[in-house]
């Protein structure tokens, strides 16, 4: 049975990218990736303490497909800790509500409405153009930017 794509709505992207082991050298290539809807479904219960009926609700998804994502993440999470790997966050069935920056000139972060022509944003704080879409950074799997190497 081919499985329905639903497209679960993130209201913020977490704060970091990711994790990196203490004393084992952080190889990106052999990190674990967890997706949005893995991490929103272990803030969701984990971190807010909701029900697994409430989490489904938030989440767009049946109780079955939620429980499903709970449990990869999981599963991730301990992976990660047990085999001292890298933890990344990215990709994932998600729209983000609104479009995230970061200013690589004074490191200030903030969000706004999705733009039209993002490549005209300037960060409010000090008006630089040296921004970064975050949005594609946790979508892309972007590895490449100075924040994300
Ligand atoms: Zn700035
Ligand atoms: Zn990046």
């Amino acid at each position: 049975m081919p499985r329905l794509k639903l497209l679960r709505t993130l209201d913020d992207l977490p704060i970091i990218k990711g994790f990196r082991p203490i004393w084992m050298k952080a190889n990106l290539r052999q990190a674990v990736i967890m997706n949005l809807e893995e991490y929103e479904a272990l803030r969701l219960i984990d971190y807010e303490k909701q029900i697994h009926e409430q989490a489904a609700l938030a989440m767009n998804v049946s109780r079955p497909t939620f429980t499903r994502i709970y449990e990869t993440a999981r599963q991730k999470l301990s992976t990660a800790l047990v085999e001292g790997r890298s933890l990344l966050i990215e990709g994932g069935n998600v729209t983000i509500q609104e479009s995230h920056w970061y200013c690589e000139n004074c490191f200030h972060k903030f969000s706004a409405a999705i733009a039209s022509e993002p490549e005209k944003m300037i960060c409010p704080k000090c008006n630089s153009k040296q921004l970064l879409n975050l949005n594609n950074c946790f979508l892309s799997g972007c590895r490449r930017c100075r924040r994300c190497k």
